[in-house]
């Protein structure tokens, strides 16, 4: 088993860098560049870059979405509680500015315990 993969990117080696610069004299190419597997499978092992996963998920939109499919919303069961606290803000006034207390609200989301 090899323990690299080639960018999966299709247009990785036509990306211009001196990273992707192979061959000598006027027998130069743009290769596509090798990731070394690190024994995590990660996006990472298949994509070099943010660059060339973007430029493949803007490639295959539909095929990426239907690895997938999602026909209906998920829903997370919450609790929501609202906390009241001090805070304050601050006015412009002509010697400066003027500190201003108001009651803030804090809004607190976690996770129900099923
Ligand atoms: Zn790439």
């Amino acid at each position: 088993m090899s323990n690299y993969n080639w960018c999966h990117n299709p247009d990785c080696h036509k990306i211009e860098t001196q990273s992707r610069v192979r061959g000598s004299g006027d027998n130069k190419v743009l290769r596509t560049v090798k990731i070394k597997s690190h024994g995590t499978d990660s996006i990472w092992t298949y994509f070099c870059s943010d660059n060339c996963l973007h430029q493949f998920l803007n490639k295959f939109p539909s095929e990426v979405a239907n690895i997938r499919p999602v026909n209906k919303p998920s829903e997370t069961p919450i609790q929501v509680e609202k906390t009241k606290y001090e805070s304050h803000r601050y006015n412009w006034t002509a010697n400066g500015t003027e500190r201003v207390p108001y009651q803030a609200t804090r809004t607190t989301i976690s996770l129900k315990n099923s």
